[in-house]
């Protein structure tokens, strides 16, 4: 086999038509944040089903989740309380706040965070938790909306795998969380290369983040070359961040954005595939969506049972033999040196991440998959566990 024939972990599905969209941006004249970033806002709102919410397009999710937690006011002396098995960046924008991330162990079936164990983090400190909709399927929102009115926190999700997902009837992105965040790098569900949108429907929020988005400058750059004001003048209100959207990005996101909805479709038949494919081996299966919520299935991520013939080292090992290239979502916090050493963090302290980390891999799922790349994953995986 030729390394062209391998299969990738994940492809963006990247058509004529996005294509056609930045050609036209880049034609255009204005590249950098503009009518293109205001429209794909408006259509992300419309999208998620009530044009009323405000939608703020930023250069990446982790530029989001820090803008939510700078406009809610954490700062030093402030704890945030996040899931271990995430990426970086949730706990990353923690410390840019120059607050402390708390963090905790997650549940055995969804590797969502466990409430129990962040009611036991729980200090005088705690302000804020940030839920992770690990691969797609939702923290129980209802669960963590009364977790923070019980102990006083607000909410900022972390909705980087989550677009388009649905919790308990109501989408992502709508709940009364103070702010979601989705995130649009290249392999997530819907992508502008590096992007991401903060939802709110605070006012006061969004007018924070609006303005801390560009160098907290009171008005956008746009603004000032369209409004009746002199375009020279502008004001300076707050030390803020270089966090805009090119317009070149949102004109690609405008067109996936139509198409979130039919990727994700194809995604989830891809998964369907693979759990009856998959129903009798030595692992554990992921779980779908409870009636009335939806699952985006941004991965599709299985754990190997102790009766698995091999470990998941040669078991990733031998996929990329038979040219299946696999990946771990996540290396979980507690193992990363920076957030190991700075938070004085123990395995025992993570039993349930520290045993899903010894057997999870992550399977191949992408919208442009082929039904031929699909047998073939299904046939590597059960030639290795079957
Ligand atoms: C990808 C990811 C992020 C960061 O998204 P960017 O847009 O790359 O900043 C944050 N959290 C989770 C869980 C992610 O998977």
């Amino acid at each position: 086999m030729t390394v062209d024939d391998r299969i990738p972990f994940a492809v963006p599905d990247i058509g004529e038509e996005e294509i056609q969209a930045v050609t036209d941006a880049l034609r255009s004249g204005w590249l950098t944040t503009g009518q293109n970033a205001a429209a794909f806002e408006k259509e992300f709102s419309a999208e998620l089903g009530d044009p009323s919410v405000h939608s703020i397009a930023v250069n990446s999710a982790t530029a989001g989740l820090h803008l939510a937690l700078d406009a809610l006011g954490v700062q030093p002396g402030d704890e945030v309380i996040v899931p271990d098995w995430t990426f970086t960046s949730t706990a990353e924008v923690v410390r840019y706040c120059g607050a402390t991330p708390v963090i905790v162990d997650v549940d055995p079936v969804t590797l969502n965070i466990d409430l129990e164990a962040a009611q036991r983090a729980v200090t005088e400190r705690t302000k804020v938790i940030m839920p992770v909709h690990f691969a797609g399927l939702a923290v129980d929102l209802n669960a963590v909306a009364a977790f923070a009115e019980r102990n006083g926190l607000r909410v900022v999700e972390d909705a980087a795998h989550a677009h388009p997902t649905t919790c308990n009837g109501v989408r992502v992105g709508l709940g009364s969380s103070d702010c979601i965040v989705f995130s649009f790098y290249a392999t997530k569900t819907m992508t502008t290369g590096e992007g991401g949108m903060v939802v709110t429907r605070d006012e006061a929020l969004a007018k924070r983040m609006r303005t801390m988005r560009l160098h907290g400058i009171s008005r956008d750059v746009f603004d000032r070359y369209t409004s009746d004001k002199p375009s020279w003048q502008y004001e300076v209100v707050a030390p803020g961040f270089k966090y805009n959207l090119t317009d070149t990005a949102a004109a690609m996101g405008r067109v996936q954005l139509k198409r979130a909805g039919q990727m994700r479709d194809a995604r989830a038949s891809i998964a369907a595939r693979y759990l009856e494919a998959f129903a009798d081996l030595p692992v554990q299966l992921p779980v779908d969506a409870a009636e009335g919520s939806s699952h985006s299935w941004h991965l599709f991520v299985l754990r190997l049972a102790d009766e698995a013939p091999i470990g998941r080292n040669e078991f990733i090992e031998k996929m990329s033999a038979l040219g299946v290239l696999c990946s771990v979502h996540f290396i979980p916090l507690h193992l990363h040196p920076y957030w190991r050493d700075s938070g004085d963090l123990q395995e025992s302290d993570f039993p349930v991440a520290a045993d899903a980390f010894r057997r999870a891999v992550s399977l191949p799922i992408f919208s442009a998959m082929t039904d031929a790349q699909v047998d073939r994953v299904i046939a590597a995986v059960r030639e290795l566990l079957g």
